[in-house]
C-alpha cells in the first residue's frame, strides 16, 4: 500500500439482511478534519438517487480509538480534527436490496454493486489510486462465490486477488473505482478475444443461455466497434455483468464493462434456430452499451469533465450521447452481419413510430430533453408523452437525418461515421469536454456545409424531421400505416380486471371529452368494460360514432360522451427498393 493511497475494505457481512460492511481508510486526512460522502447519483443514470439513503451506520476510528463523525449533510460526514498523523478509517453498514443496474444488490444467491452505492469519497483526496480488498462472505455455503469485475487485481500486493478471485484489486482514482461494477456469486462465465482484447461475459441468475452462441454473436458486434473507432481499443480487458431475471431490461455503461439486465428468455438457448425478436434486443442493448466505451465514457460532454457527483449535471447533448449511440446500436448489429436489413428496417420504423405518437415531441426539442432529464425523462408519470420527447428515440432519428445529409451531400464521402472518429480523435483520446456546438463544427468542416439551419430544426426545434426525404435518395421509402380501428387517444393499462387510462393524449377525443388518466373505464355503451373486451367493442365502431363512457375517478362515477376519431396513420414502415442503390450500398452495406 502506497502512502496516498486509498483503502477500501468490502464484505458481505450479512447476506440474509442484505448488508454490506465497507470501510474506508485514509493514509493522511486532512488535519482540519477529513471529509467523506456518498454521489447523489450513477453516471450514466441521470436521476438523484441519494445512495447515502442506505447507509445503516457509521463510525470512524484512528489508532483503534473512535472519532467523532458529524452528518454535514444528506451525504457528506465530517471527521474531527485528528492531532496525530494516525490513518483515519470510516466503516458503514449499507443496506443493499436493488436488483437494478445502478444500485447494489445482496443475498445469499449473490452480490452485485456499484461503487456509487458502497464507496466513500474522501474529499479533496479523489485523485488518490484506491485498493480494494474484496471479502465473500462468511460460510461454508459460499466457497464457491467468485468474482467478475473490469476492476485489475493489485498484482504486486500483498493480498492481491487473482483474476475472477476475492482479494486486493485497484484502481488509479476514486472516479475510476466507482466506474467498475462488481458481481459476486456463481455466475457462469464465458470468455472471447476481440480484436485481442480479452472479454467476459458473466451471468447469474437462472438460465439456459447457450454461451457459445452468445459470445460469438458479440465478438462479431465488438471487433465492429473496434474497427469502427480505430485499433487499438482503448481498454484493456471488457467484462459484460449479465443478470438474468424473469421479466427486466436495463443496462449501464461502463469504461471497461457494463451491467444489464433481461429476461432470461432474452438469452439464447442451446439448439435455438435464426433470432427472435427477445434475443436481436438484447444483442441491441449489449451493443448500445458497448458502444458506450467510447461515446460517453470517453467522448464526453463538457458538463461531465469533471462529473459533479453532488448534484444534477446539466448538459444539452444527451442526443448525441444517447441518441447517436441508439443510432450505431442496430447499425452495428447490422453492419457487422448479426441482423439483416430487413431486421434493420423493422427497428428503426419502431423507432419512428414512437417519436410520432408522442404529442410531447411537439413542445419539447432535444436539446431540452437532455437539459432536464433529471427531472422530466427520468421521472415519467402520465403525461409524459405530451409532455416530452425521448432523447434517445427521438436523437437516434436526429443522428440517422444527419448521416443521410452528410452522405447525400458528399456522394458517401463524409459520414456521420467520419464525425465520430474526428470526435474520438480530438475528445475521447485527449479527455476534453465536448462543446455545445462542436458535434456541429465536426460535421461542417469535414463536409464543408452550413449546418445551422439542421441543427436549429433538429436539435433545437420540434418540427418533424423531414425523414421521408432524407430516405428517399438511399431508396429506403416510408410509409405511414392507419390504424385499424378509430381512435379514442387514451392509452390504457390494466389493474387486475380494471382498465385504467394510463395517459389521455393531447387534444385527441377522451381529453376533449373531460377523461383523465387515472379514470377506471367501467363501460362503454352501457356495456361492461373489460381488459379482454374493450378492443373488441372498439373495433366494431366507426369514426365519428359518438360512445357513451362511464368511468370512476377515484370512487366518483362520471359520465362522457366521446365522439371517436378517424384511426390515425401513425406506424411507420420502412421499405427498401429492390434495386439497390449505391448511396444506400455505402452506407447499408448490401
Ligand atoms: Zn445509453
Amino acid at each position: 500500500m502506497t502512502d496516498t493511497s486509498i483503502h477500501y475494505r468490502i464484505r458481505p457481512a450479512n447476506p440474509a439482511a442484505h448488508r454490506f460492511e465497507v470501510s474506508c481508510t485514509v493514509m493522511k486526512p486532512d488535519p482540519a478534519g477529513q471529509r467523506f460522502a456518498l454521489p447523489a447519483w450513477i453516471p450514466g443514470s441521470y436521476l438523484i438517487r441519494e445512495f447515502a439513503r442506505n447507509v445503516l451506520s457509521i463510525r470512524a476510528e484512528a489508532g483503534r480509538k473512535p472519532v467523532r463523525l458529524e452528518k454535514v449533510d444528506k451525504h457528506t460526514w465530517q471527521a474531527s480534527a485528528l492531532k496525530t498523523d494516525l490513518p483515519l478509517t470510516v466503516t458503514c453498514e449499507i443496506y443493499a436490496w436493488d436488483l437494478s443496474v445502478r444500485g447494489a444488490h445482496l443475498d445469499a444467491t449473490h452480490a452485485f454493486f456499484n461503487g456509487t452505492s458502497v464507496f466513500l469519497r474522501a474529499i479533496g483526496q479523489e485523485s488518490s489510486p484506491c485498493l480494494v480488498d474484496i471479502q465473500p462472505p462468511d460460510g461454508k455455503t459460499f466457497k464457491n462465490w467468485r468474482v467478475a469485475t473490469a476492476l485489475e487485481p493489485a498484482s504486486g500486493e500483498i493480498g492481491s486477488a487473482k483474476r475472477h478471485g476475492f482479494g486486493l484489486y485497484r484502481a488509479e482514482s476514486y472516479d475510476a473505482l466507482i466506474d467498475h461494477p462488481v458481481e459476486m456469486g456463481t455466475f457462469s462465465l464465458a470468455t472471447f478475444e476481440a480484436c485481442g482484447v480479452p472479454h467476459d461475459v458473466a451471468i447469474t441468475g437462472r438460465h439456459d443461455c447457450d454461451m457459445k452462441r452468445l459470445t460469438a454473436d458479440l465478438k462479431r458486434v465488438c471487433e465492429w466497434q473496434i474497427r469502427f473507432f480505430g485499433e487499438p481499443a482503448p481498454m484493456r480487458r471488457y467484462v459484460f455483468l449479465v443478470t438474468a431475471v424473469g421479466d427486466g431490461y436495463g443496462g449501464l455503461e461502463h469504461r471497461a464493462s457494463t451491467a444489464l439486465l433481461c429476461s432470461r428468455n432474452d438469452l439464447p438457448y442451446r439448439g435455438m434456430k435464426g433470432l427472435p425478436e427477445s434475443y436481436r434486443s438484447f444483442l441491441g442493448l449489449c451493443s448500445h452499451e458497448y458502444f458506450h466505451t467510447w461515446n460517453v465514457k470517453r467522448i464526453k460532454p463538457a458538463a461531465f469533465v469533471p462529473y459533479n457527483l453532488d448534484r444534477e449535471n446539466y448538459t444539452t447533448q444527451l442526443w448525441a450521447f444517447e441518441g447517436i449511440t441508439s443510432y450505431y446500436d442496430d447499425l452495428a448489429l447490422l453492419r457487422s452481419g448479426v441482423i439483416e436489413l430487413k431486421d434493420w428496417l423493422e427497428l428503426t420504423a419502431k423507432t419512428i413510430t414512437n417519436v410520432h405518437r408522442s404529442p410531447g415531441r411537439l413542445r419539447q426539442s432535444l436539446a431540452e430533453s437532455s437539459f432536464d432529464a433529471w427531472s422530466k425523462f427520468y421521472r415519467p408519470d402520465e403525461n409524459t408523452p405530451n409532455a416530452v420527447v425521448s432523447y434517445y428515440a427521438k436523437g437516434a432519428l436526429a443522428a440517422l437525418a444527419l448521416d443521410l445529409t452528410l452522405r447525400k451531400e458528399s456522394r458517401n464521402k463524409i459520414s456521420l461515421d467520419d464525425v465520430m472518429r474526428v470526435l474520438w480523435a480530438r475528445f475521447g483520446q485527449t479527455g476534453n469536454g465536448v462543446g455545445d456546438d462542436d458535434i456541429r463544427l465536426i460535421a461542417e468542416e469535414l463536409s464543408g456545409l452550413n449546418l445551422g439551419r439542421f441543427f436549429a430544426n433538429t436539435i433545437h426545434g420540434t418540427r418533424d424531421l423531414p425523414l421521408k426525404r432524407l430516405l428517399s435518395p438511399f431508396g429506403v421509402r416510408l410509409e405511414w400505416e392507419r390504424a385499424k380501428t378509430a381512435s379514442l387517444g387514451i392509452k390504457t393499462g390494466t389493474e387486475g380486471n380494471e382498465l385504467k387510462l394510463a395517459t389521455v393524449y393531447d387534444d385527441g377525443p377522451a381529453q376533449q371529452a373531460g377523461l383523465a388518466a387515472g379514470d377506471v373505464l367501467v363501460a362503454l355503451n352501457g356495456l361492461r368494460v373489460t381488459p379482454a373486451a374493450f378492443d373488441k367493442h372498439l373495433a366494431r365502431l366507426n369514426p365519428d360514432d359518438t360512445v357513451e363512457l362511464h368511468a370512476f375517478r377515484r370512487d366518483e362515477l362520471m359520465q362522457f360522451s366521446v365522439r371517436l376519431a378517424p384511426p390515425p396513420a401513425d406506424t411507420a414502415r420502412l421499405l427498401a427498393d429492390t434495386a439497390t442503390s449505391i448511396l444506400r450500398k455505402g452506407w447499408l452495406g448490401h
